[in-house]
């Protein structure tokens, strides 16, 4: 469902999903702990993970903020349908003209190339440079998909403005340069949190551990601090891996956090 954020339209963009039981997909969480948060749960006690990205337009710009899985599975992560869902909004990869990274793990760089080409010709592909030197190099799966676009790449620093209505919020622990991509348009704001989170449960309590983090001690941190900005405030967030890639609120009422989906 396409949403406005003042002049900014956004889409989700869906790719395909992992369904993945909870208690495996939070390694050491239980089901006693699952019990109050049976809603983000299917009827078999799974945690379906979306896979994908948004759409970001604004005036001459189109951005795509994360890439999914790319061209077939890996593992329980089922892509194959980013260009498919391009096309249902009206895009075809050369009208692209930004890729924006939340971070550079496979679920989220998959469409960047399909068998060492470009997928997006005409786009700047963009991530934080810790990301990069993290990734590209050491790790061969992601030096065999992003080596390709390097003549093509931005990185940027941390936080800042990037494109207009468009700002990063440097999240690192997730992996070294994990960013919150924050859309702003006139008074309305909205955040897209990568993987900072993957399920909003991780909002509701501190003491979630999260999932697949590069630094966990420091992911945590990072959580935290974000939930207790959030609970202040009246942004919609989304993050790549939501249920259908909605946006929600966290609210506390009752001295108790809340997720309520938009
Ligand atoms: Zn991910």
């Amino acid at each position: 469902m396409t949403r406005t954020i003042g002049a900014l339209t956004v889409d989700p963009v869906f790719d395909g999903t992992a369904v993945i039981p909870a208690t495996r997909a939070f390694a050491g969480t239980t089901d006693e702990q699952w019990a109050p948060h049976r809603r983000f749960l299917d009827a078999d006690g799974n945690l379906e993970l979306s896979l994908g990205g948004f759409l970001v337009r604004s005036g001459e710009r189109v951005v795509l903020v994360d890439a999914g899985v790319g061209d077939g599975p890996v593992g329980p992560f089922v892509g194959g349908r980013l260009l498919e869902s391009l096309a249902a909004v009206g895009v075809a990869p050369a009208d692209v003209t930004d890729v924006v990274f939340t971070h550079l793990h496979f679920d989220h760089v998959g469409w960047a190339t399909r068998h060492g080409e470009v997928v997006f010709p005409n786009a700047t592909y963009r991530c934080d440079e810790r990301d990069w030197a993290h990734f590209v190099g050491p790790d061969p799966g992601a030096t065999r998909k992003l080596e390709p676009i390097a003549d093509r790449l931005e990185p940027w620093s941390g936080t800042g403005p990037l494109l207009p209505g468009i700002d990063l919020l440097a999240a690192a622990g997730h992996t070294p340069g994990s960013t919150i991509v924050v859309l702003s348009s006139g008074t309305e704001r909205a955040m897209l949190l990568g993987d900072v989170v993957h399920c909003p449960v991780e909002l509701l309590d501190d003491e979630w551990e999260g999932l697949a983090d590069v630094d966990p001690d420091l992911a945590r941190r990072t959580r935290i601090a974000l939930a207790k900005e959030l609970e202040g405030t009246d942004v919609p967030v989304a993050a790549a891996h939501f249920a259908g890639l909605e946006f929600g609120r966290l609210v506390r009422a009752e001295g108790r956090r809340r997720w309520v989906v938009d």
